[in-house]
């Protein structure tokens, strides 16, 4: 009887340790099914997280390299402004450096050999051009190119801006590095390290004109002295780094020598029509491009937005207007602010501080566009 109660009782033992165990791998098996739950729903909801934080029905190839581009953006605005004055500082020292030259070693020279009609022409037009770049330079940089108004009451915008969240005026645009929004925004200008806007946009202009025509004056004018200047100082380095100069003999023509004075003439000269032909090449290059701009009535922000809206119209079979484009002669008249022929000369040909028409917040049509146009559309 011992021998069968010690075998019931390993019989029971055995059958208590397989109910542990079973109840063992069942409370496993059911902790791990929590643990796979919660790591599902942990996903799950990091999932949510992150597609809620960057969902954007607006998301597109262009913000996504938007997004990647903005440390590089922030970089380049910051550079920019500190730039800006690099830049001022660097477009009045090489025009002064210019018409210094032009002044001391070229008018001498000119009152010397010109006849009185080509020395008044010189002395008309150069100073005139002159006049007209500073004016303008001046102008530019000092005029702001307006800002919508921070009372948010008197505005009807028709956006809002994301940076400054204030209604933006039709026409206005955010400028990153000036961190305002900018009535009629052009662009940022490092050169005048200010924004080109609704108000200094003429100035901006003209200064480009008159700056070209200034330089396509000295190169054309300067070709000459170029020539001369270019091939003297050819002849003086030749014969510096020639050989033959230390066995010359008696007989040989004695090589031109330059005094210090003359050499630093024809440096100057050389100086001068290259800084200048090179200047007129590329920013006459740029003003034609906005002339391009200011015939079409477009900003060069309106440019990019334009076409972009003219492409998806032409999709869909319709044609895009500029809304405000009021044909190419008016554009012309209502950027220069030519109300009357008379202005051609007082505002146009000399240095003229009129103010733009409208004030940017709205845009109705300029009184000289509407005078014209009420007989046409009458009929
Ligand atoms: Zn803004
Ligand atoms: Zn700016």
């Amino acid at each position: 009887s011992w021998a069968l109660w010690s075998l019931l009782c390993r019989q029971r033992v055995f059958a208590t340790a397989m109910r542990l165990l079973l109840r063992c791998l069942r409370l496993g098996r059911r902790r791990r099914c929590t643990l796979v739950r919660q790591a599902e729903q942990l996903w799950r909801y990091g999932h949510l997280c992150l597609r809620s934080l960057l969902y954007n029905s607006f998301t597109n190839g262009d913000v996504v390299l938007d997004s990647l581009f903005e440390p590089v953006y922030w970089l380049v605005d910051h550079v920019t402004r500190w730039f800006g004055v690099v830049f001022v500082a660097l477009v009045i020292g090489l025009t002064s450096s210019v018409v210094a030259i032009v002044y001391i070693c070229l008018l001498p020279l000119i009152l010397q050999t010109y006849t009185p009609a080509w020395i008044c022409w010189h002395l008309a037009y150069g100073h005139w051009n002159l006049i007209m770049i500073v004016f303008h330079y001046y102008m530019a940089i000092t005029t702001s190119p307006g800002h919508p108004p921070q009372a948010k009451d008197d505005l009807t915008g028709v956006s809002i801006c994301r940076k400054c969240i204030a209604p933006k005026p039709a026409r206005t645009h955010h400028c990153s590095i000036c961190n305002r929004c900018v009535l009629k925004m052009d662009h940022h200008c490092p050169w005048l390290n200010n924004c080109v806007g609704h108000y200094n946009h003429r100035y901006f202009f003209s200064f480009c004109l008159f700056m070209t025509m200034g330089c396509i004056y000295c190169s054309i004018s300067g070709w000459e002295m170029f020539r001369d200047a270019y091939a003297a100082i050819e002849v003086s380095y030749s014969l510096g780094n020639s050989p033959l100069i230390l066995f010359q003999t008696y007989y040989q023509t004695p090589p031109p020598t330059f005094s210090f004075r003359q050499r630093a003439f024809h440096k100057s000269v050389v100086y001068v029509w290259v800084l200048c032909s090179s200047v007129a090449l590329a920013l006459g290059a740029l003003t034609l491009w906005h002339a391009a701009l200011i015939t079409r009535g477009e900003t060069s922000i309106e440019r990019h937005i334009n076409k972009k809206e003219r492409q998806r119209l032409q999709k869909k079979g319709k044609l895009f207007r500029n809304p405000y484009s009021y044909g190419s002669w008016d554009n012309w008249k209502v950027f220069l602010g030519v109300d009357v022929p008379r202005h051609w000369l007082t505002r146009v040909l000399l240095p003229s501080p009129h103010l733009p028409h409208g004030t940017g917040l709205s845009w109705d049509l300029p009184p000289c566009v509407a005078k014209q146009r009420t007989p046409l559309l009458s009929i």
